[in-house]
């Protein structure tokens, strides 16, 4: 049977929840237990698929094809396991299957309530995590803080959970956040005190206490919180600000994170090897030469937007013993702006995913930019779709190409619906979603880069290739590297009179790990580390 972790929120969001359970997860893994981890989130959409990334960040895609919380990337990036749609759980699904199962007539006699149909129906998905994973510890992250109103039948859940299945199966951790007062210059623990007297107060006692803070945290801090919020000494964590979220999983083992939860759990454990993760942070920490790599997208205010796409950067550059240096580029800026300003020191350009006509022809200016300056230029998703617009556009001497998702009437739709995307009305989850096979045309760019002819990649998109320009535009120049085993979609392009311009349907920044890049985004940076571009030549030694 397995056990199970629950990690709660308190004093304020956005403090690294997510990080400290998928690093609880790496320190677990390094022990040699199997985990697996989910997300619940207590807002009422089904999935975060219909939200705008200005609202949730990005949307991570598993790839059995569900739309997810951007803490699942995190806990596949730190656990290296792939998850599938039973990990992420919202508040709009548990309301939708308890009132189906209603209609239905399952509780025929009944009223239907918060407790007890609402919480069997969460605890019920942690359980059946637990039967399909079969792993020895689940760990369940909580959205949200303690006390939002919408989060309260979640911690009723893990509540009753002890009962269920055992106290001594059951571990509670709380992450909290010690603001710092300048005026005193002292951190202050008063918040954690009551956001933990919350919990307590729906019958909730926390095992462990994690402390974020921007400062030290001193062992006074720490004796106060233990006395005050009834935690072990040695379990009141400090987790203070880290240069890299890699080093959480260290600083958590350093402060004996690890044989708590052993301990308290009583796991059969053997002693954790962390040096392959000691040697990555060691290496990330470690000055390297920057990449000055573009990232040209609508959504770039809001950096979370492109998370995955972030890291999976990060994990190649370092393949290279190279750092990023990422210039967020606004793609309305580019719509009026002058490229050559703009793109000017990128020695690589990303377009990444997005949706709607805000901002797309910025990106194809970026995608004209990339071809006749010879800049590396990696597409993902709506960026091939972008990529064989720009080119068509080029290849066929007019501006009318497009596709139909930004131009409902255009002569020349190089990228237009399926029929049966045209028939879809619904909104949420009707995209072409999560793993589908993919074959690469031998000697390809894309072939070469994965060293095999068939792949499995994640999709989240609605607009396909038409086939209709096929012909022309590989006459004109234009590979179509990688096809759907039918021959019938276009999966990967890459032009080839152009060093590295590479772009794909699908969204290989998602199977990113950090010692192991994406084979598309290594070779995106092997060749972008390359281009010289101005303000990144090396200096010329003066000779005398
Ligand atoms: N908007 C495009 C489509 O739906 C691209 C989607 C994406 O980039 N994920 O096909």
């Amino acid at each position: 049977m397995s056990k199970y972790i629950f990690i709660t929120g308190g004093v304020v969001s956005s403090v690294g929840k997510g990080i400290t359970a998928a690093s609880i997860g790496t320190i677990l893994k390094s022990r040699q237990i199997t985990v697996s981890a989910q997300k619940l989130d207590p807002y009422l959409n089904v999935d975060p698929g219909t939200m705008s990334p200005y609202q949730h960040g990005e949307v991570f895609v598993t790839q059995d094809g569900a739309e997810t919380d951007l803490d699942l990337g995190n806990y596949e990036r730190f656990i290296d396991v792939n998850l599938t749609a039973d990990s992420n759980v919202t508040s709009g699904q548990i309301y939708s299957a308890v009132i189906a199962k209603e209609r239905r007539g399952d509780f025929l006699g009944g009223t239907i309530q918060v407790v007890p149909h609402v919480t069997t129906e969460i605890k019920d998905r942690f359980k059946q995590l637990a039967g399909k994973s079969q792993a020895e510890v689940v760990i369940v992250e909580v959205g949200g803080t303690v006390g939002d109103i919408e989060g309260q039948p979640f911690l009723e859940a893990i509540r009753q959970m002890r009962n269920d299945v055992g106290r001594e199966n059951i571990l509670y951790i709380h992450v909290t956040y010690l603001p710092y007062l300048t005026s005193t210059q002292e951190l202050k623990t008063k918040p954690t005190q009551h956001s933990v007297n919350e919990l307590r107060r729906i019958g909730i006692q926390p095992d462990i206490i994690v402390c974020r803070s921007d400062y030290p945290i001193s062992e006074g801090i720490r004796d106060k919180i233990s006395l005050f919020c009834d935690v072990d000494r040695q379990a009141v964590i400090p987790l203070p600000t880290v240069s890299t979220i890699y080093e959480v999983p260290l600083v958590l083992q350093e402060e004996g994170l690890g044989q708590l939860v052993v301990d308290k759990l009583k796991l059969r454990a053997k002693q954790p090897d962390l040096s392959r993760w000691q040697e990555l942070v060691e290496h990330l920490k470690t000055p390297r030469e920057p990449v000055n790599i573009a990232l040209v997208g609508k959504y770039v205010e809001l950096q979370d937007s492109y998370f995955s796409v972030r890291e999976a950067l990060h994990h190649a550059a370092l393949y290279h013993d190279r750092d990023i240096n990422l210039l967020w580029v606004p793609s309305e800026a580019l719509e009026t702006g002058d490229s050559d300003l703009l793109l000017r020191s990128a020695q690589g350009i990303v377009v990444p995913g997005g949706f709607g006509v805000r901002g797309i022809e910025g990106v194809i200016k970026a995608a004209t930019y990339a071809r006749e300056n010879e800049i590396p230029y990696l597409g993902l998703c709506l960026g091939m779709q972008v990529m064989v617009i720009e080119f068509a556009r080029y290849a066929l001497d007019s501006t009318e190409p497009n596709s139909t998702e930004f131009d409902a009437s255009t002569s020349y739709p190089v990228f237009d619906l399926l029929p049966e995307q045209k028939a879809m009305q619904d909104k949420g989850g009707t995209m072409r979603l999560g793993d589908y096979p993919c074959q690469l045309v031998p000697g390809s760019r894309a072939a070469d880069a994965y060293g095999q002819d068939m792949v499995n990649e994640r999709h989240r998109h609605r607009f396909e290739f038409n086939n209709q320009f096929r012909d022309i535009l590989e006459k004109a120049g234009m590979v179509c590297s990688g096809l759907s085993p039918d021959g019938k979609l276009v999966e990967v392009c890459e032009l080839a009179s152009h060093p590295w311009m590479v772009s794909c349907q699908f969204h290989p920044e998602f199977g990113s790990r950090p010692s192991r890049p994406h084979p598309l985004f290594r070779d995106f940076i092997g060749t972008a580390k390359d281009t010289l571009r101005e303000g990144a030549q090396p200096a010329l030694p003066l000779s005398s």
